[in-house]
């Protein structure tokens, strides 16, 4: 039976007590604005150990495992800001260091990613193609020690703001799949150009265009072997993929929450709107629908700590979890009548926002393609 150990209860407190403290009051404020969140919150982020969750402890990590805590931790900062630093993001580059990275990668950029002066970014989408990512044109092509990067990327979470990229570019472009190859790669290098992207939502998190122009990277910075970059892509991003809906499910319990205190203290027709069950079914319905969707989430992660397939489940969330919480910020924010639709109210921005998980690390279309593998088996589903 699944419950939350102790540690987990007692690390969940804690997160959201500082999430609270910290993020909650200028959530709404720093939404707006494109400028990175502060150093100083990064560092008291990362001395709670939020950067360094299932990384090496060597490098000042919190050792291997961790998955739910990483859950619980994403959804409490979901909960409170939902465009603040997140575990995730660090894990973006510090998974696939660890696991495929050699000594002196990690040496590099462990320590910075886990102690929150480096940020990281995952670099796979191109303007053609996003969810077939093994149709990517970006090249990396062998001159002596070095690869030399050619190509554009796209939509690119933290890639104006970032440090390091886990850059995915074909060594072999006639192979498909098999011809990608994974790198990281400092983003001051000669030859890369960044654009920003100005967006709906998710705008401190610096969405961007990126350029590689005879990028000379040295083979030291490729990451395990060629070819394999997809399969590495791919074995890491189901728990990312859940992390994505506990996430947006965090926005989505705030927003209930504040639907619950404007319903009870706004008045209609002689008495709180709370008292009407066109308000107070439709909050019952919606916390029904986070609360199963919370338990499959922790559930895939639970999976993933004890080493156990978890791509279904994983699918489930990512696509459930940020639908439930656009609809279910979305009747927040009609709960809130005519204030909802102001920007003095945070519920248009949570709004648009959480719009973004549902396209972020992959499409509703995209998870129910691999859900309906694993029901049908690959030769019967679509
Ligand atoms: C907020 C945000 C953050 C992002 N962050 C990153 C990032 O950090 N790194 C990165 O590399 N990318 C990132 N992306 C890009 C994201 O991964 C892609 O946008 C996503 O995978 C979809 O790709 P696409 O935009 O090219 O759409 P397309 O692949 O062109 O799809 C367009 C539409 O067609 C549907 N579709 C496509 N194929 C099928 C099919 N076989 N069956 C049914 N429907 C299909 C899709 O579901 C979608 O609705 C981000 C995107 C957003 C919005």
């Amino acid at each position: 039976m699944f419950g939350f150990t102790e540690e987990e209860e007692m690390f969940c407190r804690e997160v959201r007590r500082f999430a609270q403290r910290e993020l909650a009051p200028f959530a709404k404020q720093r939404a707006k604005t494109e400028n990175p969140y502060p150093m100083e919150l990064r560092r008291k982020m990362a001395e709670l150990g939020l950067f360094g969750i299932t990384l090496p402890v060597e490098y000042g990590g919190q050792g291997p495992g961790g998955y739910v805590k990483l859950g619980l931790a994403v959804e409490e900062i979901g909960a409170a800001d939902i465009n603040a630093p997140n575990p995730n993001g660090s894990l973006l580059a510090g998974h696939y260091i660890t696991h495929y990275g050699d000594k002196q990668l990690a040496e590099e950029w462990l320590p910075g990613l886990i102690n929150g002066e480096k940020t990281s970014c995952l670099v796979v989408t191109e303007p053609e193609c996003g969810s077939d990512a093994a149709a990517i044109k970006t090249q990396a092509k062998k001159r002596g020690d070095y690869y030399v990067l050619n190509g554009e990327k796209t939509s690119i979470t933290n890639g104006m703001h970032a440090e390091v990229g886990i850059v995915f570019a074909k060594t072999n472009p006639t192979a498909g799949i098999a011809g990608v190859t994974a790198f990281v790669v400092p983003l001051d290098i000669p030859g890369l150009e960044r654009i920003a992207l100005h967006d709906t939502g998710w705008i401190p998190n610096g969405r961007a265009s990126l350029f590689f122009d005879d990028v000379r990277l040295h083979v030291g910075y490729r990451l395990g072997e060629e070819g394999k970059g997809f399969l590495y892509l791919m074995q890491h991003f189901d728990f990312l993929r859940v992390t994505i809906a506990l996430w947006a499910l965090g926005a989505a319990r705030a927003s209930l929450e504040d639907a619950i205190n404007y319903a009870k203290q706004r008045t209609a027709f002689g008495q709180p709107i709370s008292r009407y069950q066109g308000v107070a079914f439709k909050v019952a319905e919606h916390s029904t629908k986070i609360e199963a969707c919370r338990l499959l989430c922790y559930r895939a992660l639970w999976l993933k700590e004890q080493d156990l397939p978890h791509s279904k489940e994983a699918a489930m969330a990512k696509w459930w979890g940020p639908k439930l919480s656009v609809d279910a910020i979305h009747d927040a924010l009609l709960i809130h009548g005519h204030y909802g639709y102001s920007t003095d109210c945070a519920l248009e921005q949570r709004l648009r926002d959480v719009i973004g998980h549902e396209i972020g690390d992959g499409t509703a279309e995209i998870q129910k393609l691999v859900i309906a593998r694993h029901l049908f088996g690959k030769e019967h589903a679509p």
